[in-house]
C-alpha cells in the first residue's frame, strides 16, 4: 500500500504486466502502419511513460511529438475552448494519439476536433487505460492496453494532485 497526500492506494497492475501489454500493442501498431511513418502524438503530462515505452519497442520509422490541451474562455461565447498547443506540421500526417487513460472521453473529443482542424491525413487512438463504464463518446479506441473499472488509479504517468507519475506500476484507490 502507498499513501499520496491524504489518500491510500493499493497495487493494481505490475510494471511487468504493463510492459508485456505495451509490447503487444506496439506489435499491432507496427503491423497496421507497415510502410508508413506515423507520428506518435503524446498528450502531456500523463502519457509520457506510455509513449516512451511504445517508441522504445517500435523499430520502424516514426516521428514523436508532444502536445498539451490548454483551456480558455472563448472571446465571443461563454463556452470553454480547448486547444492543442505546440502542434505544427501535422498536416497530411498519420497521427497516433497517445493517451494515458480515456475516461468519459471529453478530452479525446477535444483532441480529435483539433486534429481535424489541422487537416491531418488520419488519426487513431492508443490509450493505456480505458474505463468503459464511464465512456460516453463514440470515437473508436484503436489500441487499448487495459479496460479497468471506474475507479481512480495512479502511477506510470498518472497522478493524484501532482504525485505518483513516477511510479512504474499502477495503484488503485483503496475502497
Ligand atoms: P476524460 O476526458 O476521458 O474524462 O478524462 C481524461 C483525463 O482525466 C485523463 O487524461 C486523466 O488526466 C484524467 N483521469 C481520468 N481517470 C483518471 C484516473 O483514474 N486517474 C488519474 N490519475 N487520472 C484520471
Amino acid at each position: 500500500m502507498i499513501q499520496l497526500h491524504d489518500l491510500e492506494f493499493v497495487p493494481f497492475i505490475s510494471s511487468k504486466e504493463i510492459k508485456n501489454r505495451v509490447v503487444e500493442l506496439t506489435k499491432k501498431i507496427a503491423e497496421d502502419y507497415k510502410g508508413e511513418t506515423p507520428v506518435f502524438l503524446g498528450i502531456l503530462n500523463g502519457s509520457y511513460q506510455f509513449l516512451a515505452s511504445i517508441t522504445s519497442h517500435y523499430k520502424a520509422d516514426c516521428e514523436v511529438e508532444f502536445t498539451k490541451l490548454s483551456s480558455y474562455q472563448g472571446i465571443h461565447t461563454t463556452t470553454c475552448v480547448r486547444q492543442l498547443i505546440g502542434v505544427e506540421n501535422l498536416k497530411n500526417k498519420d497521427i497516433i494519439i497517445v493517451e494515458d487513460i480515456v475516461d468519459t472521453g471529453n478530452t479525446l473529443v477535444s483532441i480529435v476536433e483539433n486534429l481535424k482542424a489541422l487537416e491531418v491525413k488520419s488519426y487513431r487512438v492508443a490509450t493505456l487505460f480505458h474505463k468503459p463504464e464511464a465512456y460516453q463518446k463514440n470515437i473508436k479506441l484503436d489500441y487499448v492496453g487495459f479496460e479497468i473499472p471506474n475507479k481512480f488509479i495512479v502511477g506510470y504517468g498518472l497522478d493524484y494532485d501532482g504525485l505518483g507519475r513516477n511510479l512504474s506500476e499502477i495503484y488503485q484507490l483503496k475502497h
